[in-house]
């Protein structure tokens, strides 16, 4: 494995080593991504090998350019037309009527294709290089956190990736909101870095679909409910809950040992109070409560928090708005149920 920087020349590289088969690590504003020539099954397989993931879970397949979307998925119909036309190049997948020419293990054989063309020109330029779509899940073994730096790539994936293309962190830092348009009202299956108001204010209501509501046989792995998880025990709490929680586990004895308070802004660092004292470690998303900047942090200090060796991780929910739901998502995905 090898850490390029995002030169032309290294850019090149990377799309040729995809498009003769390799699994490349690569950074999109959402997460990094692991990813393998769409129309390769033997190379889509190495993608799956190297994450250890269930083959029942579909990838999301990235393009370089709107028209690109032909390649991979047919008909769409004008609400997608609008959200590709509007919110793409952006952190959104579209579930879409699949082309019989993708490979049944890139869609685990479903009759549709999630697509997605991702706004960082970084992800674009190595895919326009490669000649091909890209599928892509996050760069991690299946079930953990999610990368958004370079370095977590090559912590957690090492020598099963070809190349990793170092782009810096991830700016939305939170993985797409994948939304369904081929049923009518769509569906999100996985809140992400759009947030759902965006789409609404483009073509109505929506039905939320995933968060905390798994089907026995997931129609999308965001569905799955334990997933993003740190391997430290993580314990989530409602907005306002942590201070008094702490408090009462260390009064009964539990909750010894130590332990990190993960808090989405500075004003529930405020209402910690004098239970802050119990905690080994803080983390605070967004001092100012931004959803966006809290977001973008949100994977990078859970890595953070794990590589501690702490004994639990308490985190209290964001407010469910904006990307607020999508942090709130992960975070209960994350969590001991
Ligand atoms: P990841 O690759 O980790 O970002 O996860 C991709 C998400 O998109 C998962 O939740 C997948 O299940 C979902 N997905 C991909 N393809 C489809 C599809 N055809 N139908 C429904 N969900 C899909
Ligand atoms: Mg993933």
């Amino acid at each position: 494995m090898e850490i390029l920087s995002p030169s032309d020349a290294n850019l090149r590289r990377a799309g040729a080593c995809l498009a003769a088969g390799g699994i490349v690590g690569l950074p999109t504003e959402t997460v990094y991504g692991l990813g393998a020539d769409a129309f390769n099954t033997r190379a889509v397989a190495r993608v799956f090998e190297a994450k250890a993931r269930p083959s029942f879970d579909p990838l999301i397949v990235h393009i370089a350019s709107l028209d690109q979307v032909e390649t991979v998925a047919q008909g769409g119909g004008r609400v997608a037309r609008t959200l590709m036309e509007r919110l793409w190049p952006g952190p959104l997948t579209l579930i879409l009527p699949r082309r019989p020419e993708v490979p049944d293990l890139v869609t685990s054989g479903l009759p549709t294709v999630a697509v997605r063309l991702p706004a960082h020109p970084l992800a674009r330029a190595i895919i326009a290089y490669s000649g091909t779509a890209v599928a892509a899940p996050s760069a991690n073994p299946f079930g953990y956190l999610s990368p958004t730096r370079a370095e977590h790539v090559a912590r957690l994936l090492g020598d099963k990736v070809d190349l990793i293309v170092d782009g810096g962190p991830c700016g939305v830092g939170v993985e797409s909101t994948v939304l369904d348009v081929t049923v009518d009202p769509p569906v999100v299956l996985r809140p992400g870095g759009m947030a759902v108001e965006a789409i609404e204010e483009l073509i109505g209501r929506v039905r939320l679909g995933g968060t905390g509501s798994a089907p026995p046989v997931p129609v999308s792995p965001g569905q799955l409910d334990s997933h993003y998880a740190p391997r430290t025990p993580l314990f989530l709490f409602r907005e306002g809950e942590l201070a008094e929680r702490r408090v009462e586990a260390v009064a009964r004895g539990r909750g010894a040992g130590r332990a990190a308070a993960l808090l989405f802004d500075e004003a529930a660092r405020r209402r910690l109070g004098a239970a802050a004292a119990g905690f080994a470690e803080i983390r605070v998303l967004s001092p100012s409560g931004d959803t966006v900047e809290a977001a973008a942090e949100l994977f990078a200090r859970l890595h953070e928090l794990d590589a501690l060796g702490l004994d639990s991780i308490w985190a209290e929910r964001a407010p469910d708005r904006s990307l607020g739901r999508a942090i709130n998502d992960r975070l209960h995905k994350a969590s001991v149920k």
